[in-house]
C-alpha cells in the first residue's frame, strides 16, 4: 500500500466519522496508516469493508426509529 503521493507510510491508529440525515457515528481506534510525506491517513480495503458494514447496519437502524432527532454512536472499533 502507498500513498498517492509516493510518501511512506507509518501504521498507527485514527479516529473516522460520518454524518448522515439521521445519524452520527464516530469510531476511535481504527487501525490506519499515515503518509509520512503528505500526512494523509488511509485506511485498508479490509477496515474500508468494516466501516461501510457499521453504516449501513446504523442506517437501517436509524431509519426504523425516526425519533427525528439524530441518533449519535460510538463504537470501539
Ligand atoms: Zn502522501
Amino acid at each position: 500500500m502507498e500513498c498517492g503521493c509516493g510518501g511512506a507510510l507509518i501504521e498507527g491508529k485514527s479516529c473516522y466519522s460520518v454524518s448522515r440525515g439521521n445519524f452520527y457515528l464516530l469510531l476511535e481506534d481504527i487501525p490506519a496508516f499515515q503518509c509520512t510525506r503528505c500526512g494523509r491517513v488511509l485506511f485498508t480495503e479490509e477496515t474500508v469493508e468494516r466501516i461501510k458494514k457499521i453504516e449501513n447496519r446504523l442506517e437501517r437502524d436509524a431509519s426504523e426509529v425516526a425519533t427525528g432527532k439524530p441518533s449519535v454512536h460510538l463504537y470501539d472499533y
